[in-house]
């Protein structure tokens, strides 16, 4: 059944203080983990209808780029419903060593990924994300780009929450918004039980030693996080409270 859009409402007043660094925490070690055969195919409906199943490097290629374009589709369409005009992010950038990549003079750690407003680019661990990739399946790159996405959105938005978990868990009922709200509009593709194994995957990951975009004193509990991301997913931005 078609779930109607909510029109993304943009605050009358915004809030000054901006998100200077999303998802960043203590840098750790990569620990060697086996790899779970779970796999969750998404795809961008338009043009790659028919992968499904690989876990190549070209393949997560091709789902960073999509999960990119298709946020800034998203958005670009939520911006203008409201009568502003979006700017995509700046820069995607991938990394492989800890401090290869810095946000406002601060390092940017292993394990991790976030959204820098001092430079407005979003840069991630590739082997990180990578190997969370092969093991949660396609759908982690959509719901890690969306949920960095999103803070870079918060940016532009001005939002501002009073904590940084807050934060978080808006981050990603957005992200929920733009995958659901994209399968919706045909232009996503979930097969059967992609959610579940999503989130089981994540969970699989989130509780691995060293893995800072799970931190739960900085992004909530894996339950928290589900929860916002389903509500998202099945409701669009309204429960976002992005005003
Ligand atoms: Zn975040």
């Amino acid at each position: 059944m078609p779930v109607p859009r909510n029109r993304l409402v943009i605050p009358a007043l915004c809030v000054a203080a901006l998100v200077a660094l999303g998802c960043v925490a203590a840098p750790q070690t990569p620990s060697g983990q086996p790899q779970r055969p779970a796999r969750t195919p998404i795809t961008a409906a338009s043009d790659r209808p028919d992968i499904d199943g690989t876990d190549t490097v070209e393949e997560f290629r091709a789902d960073v780029e999509a999960a990119r374009a298709l946020a800034e589709e998203y958005w670009t369409k939520e911006f203008d419903s409201s009568g502003l005009t979006f700017q995509p992010v700046a820069e995607l950038i991938p990394y492989a060593e800890e401090g290869e990549v810095a946000c406002g003079g601060q390092a940017l750690g292993l394990n991790n990924a976030a959204y820098c407003s001092a430079g407005d680019f979003i840069a991630y661990d590739i082997d990180w994300a990578f190997t969370a990739f092969r093991r949660v399946g396609d759908a982690f790159i959509f719901y890690l780009l969306g949920h960095e996405y999103a803070h870079a959105i918060q940016r532009r938005l001005r939002i501002q929450q009073q904590f940084t978990i807050e934060q978080e868990l808006q981050a990603d009922c957005m992200a929920g918004a733009y995958i659901g709200d994209l399968e919706k509009a045909g232009r996503l593709r979930l097969d059967d039980g992609d959610l579940e194994e999503l989130a089981a995957g994540l969970d699989a990951v989130g509780d691995e030693p060293g893995q800072p975009w799970f931190a739960e004193g900085a992004h909530g509990t894996p339950k928290q996080r589900t929860r916002a991301f389903s509500n998202g997913y099945n409701r669009s931005l309204e429960p976002c409270n992005l005003s």
